[in-house]
């Protein structure tokens, strides 16, 4: 039997044009190709859970406009049940506006619409879905206190609650009381922590006080230097895979949907982060978000 994840958070349409430099302030200039792409680290995390075999559900909002009808066309096309995902008619569907000049620079804006309208009730409406999962998945590109509520939810079944606390944001100390595994980059672990993270050493430091503000497990992830997985047993380091990477984009999204299907089917912990580990190995070696992240049959290839 498939492992079960409820993912409550984001959708976008990322909107891509590639220029030879980012305009300035007043200034119009001719780019190159544009286009469109399905994002958002929740919808991005649900179809990644999907790839790695589990069956997911995702809990969020769009607009009842053209792009939410392809987020959700998008949805059912990577297996991701979104009987959950309400089309709301006071604001627009989700969108990233990213520019990306020849030398590879991007300048990015959010415009949040209907994400920052996920509501308690929409978690909610997911109950029964989330009191059977095997695992929640959450992140923060929506309001903190909808985060909060879905954690409350599931531990009071008993379910799984992982967070990958990204963007980086300040977190209320009550929501990471109700995480079991807390799964931040060095730049979320450095704002969490309230610490530099520059060494080896500091990363454990950070793991160490992140610990003790409620996870049972944290995992920082180190880019291209591995992960560092901390529990009241200890630290363990599990080195990257090898690869060539082409574009990390979606490498953390690919990372936390690994990691959480392996848990969710029951692997230990440090089973489970290899399992992240390769997943987010590979979608660093192919372009874009949503097309770059791996198959659970090229995961388990990687980790022969
Ligand atoms: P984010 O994309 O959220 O910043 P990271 O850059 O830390 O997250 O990447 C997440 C995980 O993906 C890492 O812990 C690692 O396992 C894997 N990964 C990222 N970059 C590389 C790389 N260059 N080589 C191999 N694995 C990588």
């Amino acid at each position: 039997m498939s492992a079960r994840i409820v993912v409550v958070g984001s959708m976008n349409m990322d909107l891509i044009t590639r220029t030879p430099r980012i305009p300035l302030p007043g200034e119009t200039i001719i780019g190159h190709e544009y286009l469109t792409a399905p994002g958002g680290k929740g919808a991005n995390q649900a179809v990644a859970a999907a790839r790695m075999g589990a069956q997911v559900d995702m809990v969020g909002r769009v607009g009842q406009d053209a792009f939410g009808e392809e987020l959700l066309a998008n949805l059912t096309a990577s297996d991701v049940q979104h009987a959950t995902v309400v089309r709301d008619g006071q604001a627009a569907t989700g969108v990233a506006l990213i520019l990306v000049d020849d030398a590879g620079e991007n300048s990015i804006v959010v415009a949040s619409g209907a994400n920052a309208r996920v509501s308690a009730d929409d978690v909610d409406a997911a109950g029964a879905a989330i009191a059977e999962a095997d695992a929640l998945l959450l992140q923060l590109e929506i309001p903190i206190e909808t985060v909060t509520h879905a954690a409350a939810l599931a531990r009071a079944h008993g379910v799984k609650v992982i967070l990958n606390p990204a963007p980086a944001r300040p977190t209320p100390p009550h929501l990471l009381t109700l995480v079991d595994i807390l799964i931040p980059n060095e730049h979320e672990t450095a704002l969490l922590a309230s610490m530099q993270v520059n060494s080896d050493a500091d990363a454990e430091a950070a793991a160490a006080k992140l610990l003790q503000s409620g996870p049972q497990a944290v995992i920082l992830t180190l880019g291209g230097r591995g992960a560092l997985l901390a529990t009241a047993e200890g630290m363990t380091r599990i080195p990257a895979f090898p690869v060539t990477p082409v574009d990390t984009t979606a490498a953390g999204d690919s990372f936390v949907a690994g990691f959480s299907v392996a848990l969710a089917e029951g692997k230990s912990l440090q089973e489970a982060v290899r399992w992240g580990s390769a997943a987010g190995a590979l979608a660093t070696t192919k372009l874009g978000a949503q097309p770059s992240i791996p198959y659970r049959e090229e995961v388990m290839k990687l980790m022969e």
